[in-house]
């Protein structure tokens, strides 16, 4: 928390309630449709979460939404349920035979809506509000009344319409910034104003668009300045670019503000993730607390510190809100930590400890270079890319064990003849001695093979047994993995695997190793032939 939060603290309310309404606007997402059986899940999974008012829908709108208001109405939870209502007695009376337990009613005040959508005057909306709000309150206790595009109204005005709606019984005064068009600064003026203007005891509710990306402060500069209640959306769906996230609303009051709220936040991240599959909007990798990245370091020095103390880098504990710090990628010490070029030496050593990888020095070192040449050629790395890259440097023999490098390697492909010319290095007993020899080949893989056989004319004749590749994730830039078995004319078979972004260059480090297994295997066994004698696939 920051030290100057408290310059806001003190204006804070005592308590601040949530007004969920993920079902009803956040269902205006476009193509966003719930059935009924998971708006029953999503408003059990609220009332377990806390949500103190769940906005069910609008019942007049459809046989489907009527139905959903009157079974969530009938789950008996701890939450009020709210059914939403134009100012007219036909949808006011759907929300009473919807058994709902409070009701929502709005009219427009703003010019521009009462000139070019109701065409009424300001005498004709005030004298509808004292009519509309007294018949809803005949029905229930509790009347929340919004002046649509309130932040659009002429203030007077606004403060009018709302001391005539709670005349008329109105027990909740909403202040919604419908078209995304406020600042901060000016709905905080707005809410203070009202807040001045209404009774004490009528609540204030703000209910703030995303169109400028602002939804969430102007929400938070509502509450400072007399809000009680907050209309939010999971995930921030709503019309066009949404409301206010629930997320990142309630995180921030009780994380940043410290205030005191019904929420159980360890129920966040699961009830987001919920809305994300009923409601087919993927969250965005990077949404502020429940994307995938909002807790991962790539940065080695973020890493490294955060496997010192996560405060150092992360806003608040994950866990908090349910967040869960392993996922399938990424886990050092509980934090999700991506392998990428920027990682260090130390997340590096944490994520192959975790990963149960052991290894000398010098493989480390391998390891590391590779992972940084992939690095630059890719974004992303899974723990299965680091895992094959690690299984490929250990399982290899130690340099002082090999009889033959590879130094170079020119393919030759496309619309021409396949041609490879290879460049090794081999071991005799007096030292190493480089040749180099060209192919050509059916394909790429066939004539740098070829040419790396025909410079390594100790070997003999080679049979290719078995030549496999597969790709160890989706995508054309994964890994892939070759895995070979070759047979010597002594009837010896080894096997060899590599790993490696571009294909040729895994299968020929695939020979290459089989190979190095050969010489090893032929040394042993001085060359006599052993028909069954496999050397171990190392990984
Ligand atoms: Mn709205």
């Amino acid at each position: 928390m920051s030290p100057h939060i408290e310059l806001v603290r003190s204006k804070l309310p005592e308590h601040v309630y949530f007004f969920d309404t993920t079902m009803r606007d956040g269902e205006q997402t476009p193509e966003v449709s719930f059935t009924l059986d998971e708006k029953l899940k999503i408003a059990q999974q609220f009332d377990t979460l806390g949500i103190d008012i769940i906005e069910a829908g609008m019942p007049v709108v459809s046989k489907g939404d009527f139905e959903a208001c009157k079974q969530i109405s009938h789950l008996g939870l701890k939450a009020q349920v709210i059914g939403l209502a134009r100012l007219n007695k036909k949808d006011i009376d759907d929300v009473v035979a919807a058994d709902m337990n409070a009701i929502h009613v709005f009219i427009a005040t703003s010019d521009l809506h009462l000139r070019d959508k109701l065409k009424m005057t300001r005498e004709q909306v005030i004298a509808k509000i004292t009519e509309m709000v007294a018949y809803a309150k005949s029905h229930f206790n509790v009347v929340e009344f919004s002046a649509e595009d309130a932040t659009r109204t002429d203030l007077d005005f606004l403060i009018k319409a709302n001391l005539t709606a709670v005349q008329a019984g109105a027990t909740r005064i909403n202040i919604p910034d419908t078209v995304g068009t406020t600042t901060p600064k000016a709905f905080g003026y707005v809410v203070s104003k009202n807040r001045e203007a209404l009774p004490k005891d009528v609540k204030i509710c703000v209910h703030c668009h995303n169109d400028f990306g602002l939804a969430v402060a102007n929400s938070l500069a509502g509450i400072e300045n007399g809000a009680e209640v907050v209309h939010t959306t999971f995930l921030g769906i709503g019309e066009r670019a949404g409301n206010a996230s629930f997320e990142q609303v309630a995180t921030a009051l009780y994380a940043l503000y410290g205030a005191k709220t019904s929420i159980k936040y360890k129920e966040l991240y699961k009830t987001s993730k919920l809305i994300e599959r009923f409601s087919n909007i993927k969250i965005p990798v990077q949404f502020p607390l429940i994307g995938k990245n909002a807790f991962r370091h790539e940065s080695g020095i973020h890493a490294h510190a955060v496997i010192q103390n996560p405060r150092t880098y992360e806003p608040l504990t994950p866990e908090l809100i349910g967040y869960p710090r392993s996922d399938e990628l990424a886990d050092i010490v509980a934090q999700s930590i991506t392998i990428g070029k920027h990682t260090g030496s130390h997340s590096l050593k944490a994520k192959l400890d975790e990963l149960g990888v052991t290894c000398t020095q010098e493989q480390f070192t391998d390891i590391f270079e590779r992972l940084k040449a992939l690095g630059d050629k890719r974004k992303k790395i899974g723990d299965i890319d680091l895992i094959t890259i690690a299984n490929d440097v250990t399982g290899r023999l130690a340099q002082q064990d090999k009889t033959v490098i590879l130094d170079e390697l020119t393919v030759l492909t496309g619309s021409v003849t396949p041609t490879a010319t290879a460049k090794i290095r081999v071991r005799l007993d007096d030292g190493w001695e480089q040749r180099i020899d060209s192919s050509i080949g059916v394909g790429p893989v066939d004539a740098a093979v070829k040419a790396i056989l025909k410079t390594f004319k100790e070997i003999g004749k080679i049979e290719l047994m078995e030549y496999e590749i597969e790709a160890v994730t989706g995508g054309t830039d994964a890994l892939g993995v070759t895995t070979i078995k070759i047979k010597d004319e002594n009837g010896i078979v080894v096997s060899g695997n590599a790993a490696h972004e571009d294909i040729v260059m895994s299968s020929v480090q695939a020979v290459m190793n089989a190979l190095n297994k050969l010489m090893k295997m032929r040394k042993k066994t001085n060359g006599t032939a052993h028909d069954t004698a496999e050397a171990k696939p190392s990984i």
